[in-house]
């Protein structure tokens, strides 16, 4: 076996910010919140129960004064411009972290999900529920530009490491049944910040897609006595739809995606199932697939391709699932965007305007330079 670097040791100071809500520093401590922080008011959050589909949706009313740093239309400020950073809320000294950081997380001052939501409007009515969960804001670097791209390998191994961290002690949490970091980049997704950062979302209810996922999963154990996704691994790796392997991962776009440059990032190994279950080369293995994947999107038409990134780790009970990172980029064209309209929408059946084949040779024809590697981070949690 190749001789591997150990990952460094990345510590975590955890602060607690005037209204409850917790920072955690990842690195070098170079400041503390300030006493007179923004403070979060999530009034009215519940759940709702929608009988006709037998799903849950959460309402969320005080999303809708969160910030915006894009500008709104016509007034001429340009994503990633001196106007827009003068003005973005995760740079240093902004109302979210105030002082200078390698990267931080935070619970979000507008979350749909929360550790003690409020009381529903109607206790005795089943079809309300408290929204219990979690919303995270995971900042990747203070820089105000970047992606997995341009991010340097030891930005983007820290940011394996504190996702790694944050969703073990959320999925450690009896009242979670699913944990979820993601990134909205660009404004096509609604992202409303630039700034180089994701997201974690803990649930209190197992989200239907994924309720799915779980069920195809042992639908295939009970029918075939075999692990589903280790064929889809060997499906994958086998496929011309295949941009990229190592020992550790299968990289390329899925036999059936939804969106025109989907791409999913997959464990090849049986039993890692979650970021926690990631030994050190398999993390440094995923970053440099990470920054593969984006390098290529930024290839793909000339700019910073928009995409949402969702890390999909098992649920509880769930043993044939493969850890994975999934891209969905909704352009399908350099101008045109996928938009998720009335069929998608109404039936869940989505409708791919590319084949998946020709996405694949277009995306593996885009050149990589290799970058070295950083032997990872290991998160060393401070009292
Ligand atoms: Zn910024
Ligand atoms: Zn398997």
């Amino acid at each position: 076996m190749a001789e591997s670097p150990a990952p460094i040791p990345l510590p975590r100071t955890t602060f607690e910010l005037p209204d409850g809500r917790r920072i955690h520093v990842y690195g070098e401590v170079r400041g503390a919140p300030p006493d007179d922080a923004p403070r979060s008011e999530p009034t009215a959050l519940h759940m709702r129960r929608d009988e006709l589909t037998a799903s849950w949706i959460a309402v969320s009313p005080a999303r809708n004064v969160r910030p915006h740093s894009s500008a709104p239309t016509g007034s001429g400020t340009v994503p990633g411009s001196p106007a827009e950073r003068f003005r973005c809320p995760l740079c240093p000294g902004g109302p979210e972290i105030a002082f200078s950081y390698e990267a931080a997380v935070f619970e979000n001052r507008f979350p749909s999900f929360v550790p003690d939501p409020p009381a529903v409007p109607d206790p005795r009515d089943p079809r309300y529920a408290p929204s219990i969960g979690a919303c995270e804001v995971v900042m990747f670097t203070e820089r105000h530009e970047g992606n997995f791209a341009t991010l340097t390998p030891a930005e983007t191994a820290r940011v394996i490491a504190v996702w790694t961290d944050r969703t073990r002690e959320l999925w450690a949490n009896p009242r979670h049944a699913f944990v979820m970091a993601f990134e909205n980049r660009g404004a096509e997704i609604g992202a409303t910040l630039s700034h180089p950062h994701g997201q974690i979302y803990a649930f209190g209810h197992l989200p239907p897609t994924i309720e799915r996922r779980v069920a195809a999963l042992a639908e295939h154990r009970a029918a075939h006595g075999t692990c589903l996704t280790c064929g889809v691994v060997a499906e994958q790796l086998g496929s011309t739809r295949l941009l990229a392997t190592n020992e550790h991962w299968a990289i390329g776009v899925p036999f059936a995606p939804r969106w025109p440059f989907e791409v999913h990032v997959r464990a090849i190994r049986h039993g890692l199932r979650r970021l926690a279950d990631l030994r050190p080369d398999e993390a440094r293995s995923l970053a440099d697939a990470l920054h593969g994947v984006v390098a290529r999107y930024n290839g793909l038409f000339g700019f910073e391709l928009p995409y949402m990134l969702i890390v999909h780790e098992a649920p509880a009970g769930a043993d044939d699932w493969h850890l994975a990172v999934e891209f969905y980029p909704p352009h399908r064209s350099e101008k045109l965007t996928k938009i998720r309209a009335s069929v998608e929408t109404a039936t869940a059946l989505f409708i791919n305007d590319t084949l998946p084949e020709m996405s694949a040779e277009r995306l593996a024809s885009i050149p990589l330079v290799p970058r070295e590697a950083h032997p990872g981070f290991a998160v060393d949690i401070r009292p």
